[in-house]
């Protein structure tokens, strides 16, 4: 029995099957409709996609009850109470419940009976997005949701203004010259930007930032973090901190309920909701711990706005482990083309943190380096100009193991089997194994593979 049916959800239903899971799986999910790509949500916002091009695959063999929710938890019984009256035995209860959107305590946000005020919504599902109303928009928050939804509205001709407190977006992750490029886009775009500052009072229809300049908004679109929902877990007895507590396993404090996803917090590591549903679907079948997840390193950023190329990998290019720990700092700057990198390299040349906007190809191949702990070849200047140099030969190929499409799994190895199977392009690749049909931030990395491919020998 699944209880949740996003993204990780309904992975562990699929991974389940995958691994020959034979015996009835019956996942409950509050949302109305079929499962969707939550990360594609501002696709929805700017009209590029619509919700039905969110849609996740199927799931063969599993029963899915939309627009049903868990409302209980009997332990002593194995059941689940739902909110249709009915108790649902089962064997392993796995909870994927998710988070819901926080907001500030901002006065003025909510009614005196708590609800929020009309116009105000986070973006967290389908019908957050229907919400979202009107030709002119605040953003609370320059986060990467922050940042995603502004920009997908200002392209879906929408008036936007994007209100953050710290000194540009995503100030958190980026270095100030990354800071300054994203803000100059940001502002070519024609996304207002009130930077350093922060709501003080929402009116209907007003905003008063601390300095007490009002903007006007038709919808207050609050990006200003999430938090794990954990109450059906709490009540029932859980060991919950923020998030109900998971081994590596998924394990919770009781060995027939796992959890999974952005409901939990997982014991000291970097799992990604994607790999914890592999994890827990390998644990169930008995098929051990995943592969390529030891020794992993730091995780992997890319934001997603179009015509903008933007990454850090690690803790970014600032990260210590440069110079001082016997490294070295790479640093390239072109800021009238918007082109910047900064990379930290340890002693052997291992790229152990970096920061790049507008240079797509070395993104790539940088963030397949630092996966796999490659060495970078000798030339950083071509390898930043998106070509390796001559006299520093081809860089290495990746291995079958590598993990190319992290939202799917899907490693090389499984991409060369497709290309071998008759899959020859980037979209017959996609349809074979779903890699780039997640986040799609790794479509470059598939195309470069496809030259590699062709050009070897079957
Ligand atoms: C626009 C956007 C962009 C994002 N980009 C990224 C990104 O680039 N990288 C990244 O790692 N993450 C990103 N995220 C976060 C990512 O979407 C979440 O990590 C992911 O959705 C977590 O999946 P989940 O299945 O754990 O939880 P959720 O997606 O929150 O799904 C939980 C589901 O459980 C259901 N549910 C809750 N309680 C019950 C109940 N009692 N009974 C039945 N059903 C219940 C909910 O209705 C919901 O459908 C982004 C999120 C958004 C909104």
């Amino acid at each position: 029995m699944i209880v949740g049916g996003g993204p990780v959800g309904h992975r562990v239903a699929e991974r389940l099957r995958h691994h020959g899971h034979e015996g009835p799986v019956t996942l409950l999910d509050a949302e109305p409709g079929p499962a969707y790509h939550r990360v594609l949500l501002p696709a929805v916002l700017d009209g590029s996609l619509t919700p039905a091009d969110l849609r996740l695959p199927d799931l063969p063999g599993v029963t899915v009850r939309h627009g049903v929710s868990a409302a209980g938890v009997d332990r002593h019984l194995r059941q689940v109470r739902t909110t249709e009256h009915d108790r649902l035995p089962y064997d392993t209860l796995v909870l994927a419940t998710g988070a819901r959107p926080h907001f500030p305590p901002v006065p003025g946000l909510r009614h005196a009976s708590g609800w929020l005020i009309d116009g105000v919504t986070g973006l967290r599902s389908l019908t957050d997005c229907a919400r979202v109303r009107g030709d002119e928009i605040v953003v609370l928050g320059g986060g990467p949701l922050g940042v995603e939804s502004a920009a997908a509205l200002r392209r879906g001709g929408r008036r936007v203004t994007l209100v953050h407190p710290g000194p540009y977006p995503l100030d958190d992750r980026l270095d100030a010259e990354a800071g300054a490029l994203l803000t100059r886009h940001l502002a070519d775009l024609g996304v207002g930007l009130e930077l350093g500052r922060v709501a003080a009072e929402v009116q209907p229809g007003k905003l008063a930032l601390d300095d007490e300049w009002a903007l006007p908004w038709d919808t207050l679109l609050c990006c200003t973090g999430v938090r794990p929902r954990t109450g059906l877990a709490e009540a029932a007895g859980l060991e919950v901190r923020t998030g109900v507590l998971v081994d590596a396993e998924g394990r919770t404090s009781d060995p027939a309920v796992r959890a999974v996803g952005d409901c939990t917090e997982p014991a000291g590591s970097l799992f990604t909701g994607w790999e914890q549903a592999e994890a827990v679907a390998r644990s169930l079948t008995g098929r051990g711990a995943p592969y390529g997840l030891d020794g992993r390193r730091g995780p992997v950023f890319r934001l997603r706005v179009p015509g903008l190329t933007l990454g850090v990998l690690g803790g970014g290019g600032a990260d210590a482990g440069g110079e001082g720990a016997g490294g070295e700092i790479v640093t390239y700057r072109d800021p009238a083309r918007g082109r910047y990198a900064r990379l930290a390299l340890d002693a052997t040349g291992r790229l152990t943190a970096a920061t790049l906007v507008g240079l797509p190809q070395a993104l790539a191949t940088l963030t397949q380096l630092y996966e796999t702990s490659t060495p970078l070849p000798e030339s950083r200047l071509a390898l930043l100009q998106g070509r390796p140099a001559p006299r520093t030969g081809p860089l290495p190929a990746l291995p079958p193991e590598a993990v190319v499409c992290r939202c799917n799994t899907v490693t090389k190895g499984a991409l060369a089997s497709a290309w071998d199977g008759g899959a020859r392009d980037p979209g017959a690749l996609a349809q074979a194994t779903r890699a780039t049909t997640g986040c799609g931030s790794c479509v470059d990395d598939i195309r470069r593979i496809c030259e590699e491919f062709a050009g070897r020998t079957p």
